[in-house]
């Protein structure tokens, strides 16, 4: 999917902070932070979003964002004190650049509800 943009934020032809990369995935930074520390775990392969995976992908994709999210939290230092992980599907759940990704937002107290 040549127009979207993730995409071309793993094909390195738009640039990004790049905190952390797996062979299947990539941390980068939120251009518009909500956070102190936002990070967008991003799938390397190309799916629109949640509603894409299947039975047979499910697992292996999400584990590959899990585990960077949990490189990155490492990293970063925030593993112990707490993070935020969330992952918006669709216009009414929030989704607003349509490739998978997994928000990764740390180092303040996050609100108790969403
Ligand atoms: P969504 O609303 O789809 O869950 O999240 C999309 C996120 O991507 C937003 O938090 C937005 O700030 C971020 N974003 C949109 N365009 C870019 C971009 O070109 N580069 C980076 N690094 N983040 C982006
Ligand atoms: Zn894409």
């Amino acid at each position: 999917m040549s127009e979207c943009i993730f995409c071309k934020i793993v094909s390195k032809k738009i640039p990004a902070k790049v905190y952390a990369e797996s062979s299947q995935a990539i941390a980068i930074a939120d251009i518009n932070a909500e956070a102190p520390f936002h990070a967008l775990i991003l799938p390397k392969t190309h799916l629109s979003s949640l509603n894409e995976l299947d039975e047979k992908n499910r697992g292996p994709i999400l584990a590959d964002l899990f585990e960077l999210a949990n490189q990155v939290a490492t990293e970063q230092g925030f593993r112990e004190k707490g993070y935020r992980t969330t992952i918006n599907t669709g216009k009414d759940g929030g989704q607003t650049v349509f490739h998978l990704h997994l928000h990764l937002l740390a180092k303040d107290k996050m609100s108790e509800k969403l």
